[in-house]
């Protein structure tokens, strides 16, 4: 892989100011693009990212948008094309959990969930497609018209008692993903999704933060670590640089054996 694989690139990154959508935006920058960093709340949290990626030399904005929101999507993107012209490609990463027994689950918690998980990578995938097909290929920065990558998780294959609304957001994801980059191939834009395992980020730390629970979250991880937020970050850069130039439709799995049946190490 080159040194620097997105030189030349516009990249945004929803939920940037927090865990994995850090550690993307941050390996985007690393890797050469000027990356949006996203947020909802915590404006200081995404200044200081910025702050951070251009003490390094590269080149950052913060844009405050709810990807669930169309008026503010559409605003956040007429807001990047103002500073970098156009837009190269997406990591539709923002996501929440709201969890609760079936039986418990408001109305409010699965639409919630469903919007800012689902409709927001809908909503936020359709406006850089929309910018992908006008643009077309521009031969000396990518193969590509465009890259999307959709931010899923080992839950769009792993039932999870407790957490319909999240699982559900992340099996929608998938079919959203596989049909989008069907219908979008022949604009040269390659879309493809990443489902992390368990990644040490503020969303789990009920997962990790004492040592009962980590040994407990261990048992469901052959690898016998908690992924890192820039675990998921290295690939990304891969999947937006044209080394992955022939992928496309395609779950990458970054969970350290999680979806392996662990069980079955023992059993069976
Ligand atoms: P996190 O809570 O650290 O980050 C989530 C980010 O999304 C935050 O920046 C938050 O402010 C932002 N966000 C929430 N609602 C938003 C909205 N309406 N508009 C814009 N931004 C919004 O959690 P994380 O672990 O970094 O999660 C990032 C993504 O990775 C999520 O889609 C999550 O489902 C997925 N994921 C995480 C794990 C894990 O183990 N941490 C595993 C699988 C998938």
């Amino acid at each position: 892989m080159r040194n620097r694989p997105l030189e030349g690139q516009s990249a945004l990154v929803t939920g940037a100011n927090s865990g994995i959508g850090e550690a993307v935006a941050r390996c985007f920058a690393g890797a050469g693009a000027k990356v949006v960093i996203n947020y909802i709340s915590r404006p200081e949290a995404a200044d200081a990212i910025v702050e951070d990626i251009k003490r390094g030399g590269n080149e950052a904005i913060a844009l405050s948008a709810d990807v669930s929101n169309e008026d503010e999507v559409k605003a956040m993107y007429g807001a990047m094309f103002k500073r970098y012209g156009t837009i190269d490609i997406l990591c539709a990463n923002a996501g929440i959990q709201l969890d609760s027994p079936l039986v418990d689950m408001t109305l409010a918690k699965w639409n919630t969930v469903l919007a800012v998980n689902l409709t927001g990578q809908f909503l936020c995938a359709r406006e850089a497609a929309r910018e992908f097909i006008r643009r077309g290929v521009r031969p000396e920065i990518s193969a590509a018209a465009g890259k999307i990558i959709c931010m899923s998780s080992v839950h769009q294959d792993i039932p999870w008692a407790g957490h319909a609304n999240y699982a559900a957001s992340k099996g929608g994801i998938h079919m959203l993903m596989q049909t989008i980059a069907q219908e979008l191939a022949p604009h040269k834009v390659r879309v493809n999704a990443i489902a992390p395992g368990a990644i040490q980020t503020p969303i789990n730390r009920a997962a990790w933060a004492t040592p009962d629970a980590l040994s407990r979250l261990l048992t469901l991880i052959p690898d016998q670590r908690i992924g890192q937020p820039v675990d998921i970050g290295r690939a990304a850069v891969w999947l937006a640089s044209d080394d992955s130039d022939y992928v496309q439709g395609t779950t990458l799995f970054v969970d350290g054996g999680m979806t392996l049946y662990p069980g079955f190490a023992t059993g069976g």
